[in-house]
């Protein structure tokens, strides 16, 4: 089965990728590059550099290779820059997923993943948060995404296009075979930055805020592996595959972790005790976002198999290590 993998050669796209090549899927990807790295596409996969919103290419390339199925990964993901250029966001993230579902459908296309996100709960700070509970973003991201969704959704009802759109909590860790991770030095996602606090590539971590009404007073988030959310798209595949209908799921562990929580874990498998600061809180950031994880094991019949965060946390490091070694030689 041939899969057209929008944004393959981003961090958990690439992921996938791998994923469908393990249970010998042939995977093509339509990437950009805006923000994917070509030499995280496997030898052998095909590379097609460019834009989803370029009906024609999309058009062109459905044609050529077949595709009957599309994981759609393509974005931008930073939320204050959604903030900075709203109407950015909603060009590459609302407009240009609009163009890519049309031009999906025309072609023949009957099956979508889509990457979501938990941004589209908004402030959820409280108890694990499941599917049912009312959607009020409250970001240009979130809001971005949650518009595809529902695109999604209309276009199922009119078109036939059955689709399970996957909302992910906070996606961390590396392929634990090594062979890819989250290789944008500028992410600022908290275990990255943690990852390159320990190999000196930052002189220290700020821990945006202690004064959160949790635990110990840092922001609890559910980190899930990226290797395990690339499992649930391969069982989202399936389940559409089965003839199984649309669905909107969450991705993650339902269990929270606090800030401090994770730069202890860093600091203990890393061997080494890089220097914390206490920053104020950083804006927008919720208490805590907790997943409510039950429907997507009982929808898909997923389970996580790397849900450890001393596990992620090592891959993460080994996966930074590896870039340092790549830019060395
Ligand atoms: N965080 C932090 N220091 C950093 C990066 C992140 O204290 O250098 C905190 C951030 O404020 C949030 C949590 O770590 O409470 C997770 O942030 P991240 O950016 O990884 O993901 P988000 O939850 O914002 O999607």
């Amino acid at each position: 089965m041939t899969v057209l993998v929008t944004g393959g050669a981003g961090y958990i796209g690439s992921h996938l990728v791998l994923a469908l090549l393990d249970r010998g899927e042939t995977p093509v990807v339509l990437d950009n590059l805006s923000t994917g790295f070509a030499w995280a596409v496997p030898a052998g996969v095909p590379l097609v550099t460019g834009d989803m919103g370029d009906a024609d290419l999309v058009a062109r390339t459905i044609a050529d290779h077949g595709i009957r199925e599309i994981v759609h990964f393509a974005a931008k993901i930073v939320v204050p820059d959604s903030v900075a250029d709203p109407l950015g966001y909603y060009l590459n993230n609302t407009s240009k997923s609009r163009t890519l579902i049309e031009t999906a459908i025309r072609g023949g296309v009957d099956r979508m993943i889509f990457s979501s996100t938990a941004a589209v709960y908004g402030d959820v700070s409280g108890d694990p948060v499941d599917e049912t509970a009312p959607t009020a973003p409250v970001s240009p991201y979130g809001r971005s995404k949650l518009m595809t969704e529902w695109m999604l959704a209309d276009a199922g009802v009119a078109h036939g296009l059955r689709s399970v759109a996957l909302r992910y909590f906070n996606v961390a860790g590396a392929d634990p075979a090594g062979r890819s991770g989250q290789s944008m030095q500028a992410a600022t996602h908290l275990i990255k930055v943690a990852a390159q606090a320990v190999l000196g590539q930052r002189p220290k971590l700020d821990v945006f805020g202690t004064d959160y009404p949790t635990r110990d007073g840092s922001c609890l988030r559910d980190y899930i592996h990226v290797s395990d959310l690339a499992d649930a798209h391969l069982a989202a595949l399936d389940h559409l595959r089965g003839g199984g209908g649309s669905l909107t799921l969450n991705c993650g562990y339902g269990q929270g972790t606090s800030v401090l929580e994770v730069i202890e874990v860093m600091k203990r498998v890393s061997g080494v005790d890089f220097p914390v600061a206490i920053s104020p809180r950083r804006p927008g950031d919720p208490a805590a976002i907790v997943a409510k994880a039950d429907r997507i094991r009982s929808e898909l019949g997923w389970s996580p198999k790397r849900d450890d965060l001393d596990g992620i946390v090592r891959s993460a490091l080994a996966w930074e290590r590896h870039l340092l070694t790549a830019k060395a030689a």
